[in-house]
């Protein structure tokens, strides 16, 4: 399939190098040309199907034959290795729970696909991929994670020294094998800045290949309307047909995947896009207008978005009909304090635990039911990831999975840097498993 530009339907891209570029020419995003329909075999099979299995099956269409049909069943099946349950939480309401993977949240599911679609771009021999990551927490460990022991690749992880939580530094500086963390003297704008100098350097550029892993890429977002397939599979006809899904949005990737999907087929009755106070998307509905402004921060910080990304790629899918958008996508905006609010009630009515994220979503979800509709939200992010928040509404600690102990116990390996970009430049020229 080819990939065409949001910024100029006329250029266009295979997949190798749409993925390897991550942004089209002029800060286009890419979108497939056109967009498969699921046929009736694929719907009679699905219920008993795993979640690698309906991988292979939606998103062959995207990215076969470019990566052989052989080799694309095995990456699927090893990309999407962790359990998603569906988990009733009333009578009403059942939450999708993507924080089983390696960092407990659903950007796991986008960065093991992603690494290893890169990783079937290189063959022995050849050139490793350098995939270069500026974090301020979460995407840091998400890509380090994902591309972690995947052949081919190495990754570079700045993070500004002293400014990410505990648990988030262990996340990504603990690994080892073919993932190297930086820490730089400055802010997490200044290791923005070191990255995006680093892929405008031409000669660094010809000394090895740069690249990046950032949620724009079609790699790290399309894989996201699997859950949704997933989801689905799960449940009886009728139910499908009266299923709501509210999705707790940032970057709007997790939705933009969830709409292609449902154009694909997927059978439930409509989304609901929830955000925080960030509401640019849900102003946007009500004015017509979209305003970015920068961002405030809240309990759902991996939401704090003030110009969502992907949101372009939805106006894509609608046609940049404003009616028809507003028409069959409602959003909904919830408060901080309705946040911390929603994850006590739920928690004493239920005792099932929010995280702020998966909060969200319900609220918003709650709110919008109506009829003999079923709701579904996705939960984004495990409860213990935000101690602090959660345990101070639910009066007690929340329990560590195995995997947060692990890496809270392990040793942290790092490199230092200072702000300047000759430094960066002469720690990646001077090490030679990057060329
Ligand atoms: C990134 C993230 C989101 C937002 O997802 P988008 O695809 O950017 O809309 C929601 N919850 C958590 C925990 C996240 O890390």
């Amino acid at each position: 399939m080819q990939f065409y530009s949001t910024q100029d339907s006329k250029h266009k891209s295979d997949l190798k190098s749409a993925v390897l570029k991550g942004l089209a020419p002029g800060n286009g995003l890419y979108m497939p040309e056109s967009i498969p329909t699921m046929d009736e075999a694929f719907w009679d099979k699905l219920a008993g199907m795993t979640v690698g299995e309906i991988g292979f099956e939606t998103l062959k269409h995207f990215f076969c034959p470019d990566i052989p049909e052989v080799e694309f069943k095995q990456l699927t099946a090893d990309a999407f290795n962790f359990p998603i349950p569906l988990v009733k939480v009333t009578d009403k309401i059942s939450s999708l729970e993507l924080f089983h993977g390696p960092t407990l949240a659903f950007k796991d599911v986008g960065a093991r696909f992603l690494a290893r679609v890169m990783a079937s771009f290189t063959s022995k021999g050849e050139k490793p991929i350098n995939v270069l990551v500026a974090t301020s927490g979460d995407t840091g460990s998400a890509v380090a994670n994902g591309f972690l022991g995947v052949d081919g690749v190495n990754v570079v992880v700045l993070y500004p020294k002293g400014l990410v939580s505990n648990v988030q530094e262990k996340q990504f500086t603990t690994l080892g094998q073919n993932i190297t963390a930086v820490e730089v003297e400055g802010t997490f704008d200044d290791c923005q800045r070191l990255v995006k100098t680093a892929f405008m350097d031409e000669a660094l550029c010809e000394e090895m290949i740069l690249t990046s892993a950032n949620s724009i890429n079609l790699a790290r977002f399309l894989p996201q309307m699997v859950y949704y397939f997933y989801a689905v599979a799960q449940m009886s006809k009728e139910e499908r047909e009266k299923t709501v899904i509210c999705v707790p949005s940032g970057n709007f990737g997790n939705l933009t995947a969830g709409l292609i999907g449902h154009q694909m087929g997927l059978p439930i009755k409509r989304f609901i896009a929830a955000t925080n106070i960030n509401d640019i998307v849900p102003q946007y509905m009500k004015t017509g207008k979209y305003k970015p402004a920068p961002s405030v921060a809240t309990p759902a910080n991996a939401m704090d978005v003030g110009d969502p990304s992907n949101f372009v790629r939805i106006q894509e899918l609608f046609k940049h009909d404003w009616e028809a958008m507003r028409e069959s996508l409602k959003t909904e905006v919830v408060t901080d304090e309705i946040i911390h609010k929603t994850i006590k009630d739920v928690y004493e009515t239920t005792k099932y635990v929010l995280d702020p994220h998966g909060a969200v979503a319900y609220k918003a979800l709650e709110k919008q039911l109506t009829g003999d509709e079923k709701g579904i939200f996705i939960a984004t992010a495990h409860p213990a990831k935000f101690p602090d928040i959660v345990e101070a509404e639910i009066g007690r600690e929340v329990e560590q999975p195995e995997r947060l102990k692990a890496f809270l116990k392990g040793e942290k390996q790092v490199e230092n840097i200072s702000g300047q970009y000759e430094d960066f430049k002469k720690f990646l020229q001077s090490n030679a498993k990057f060329k």
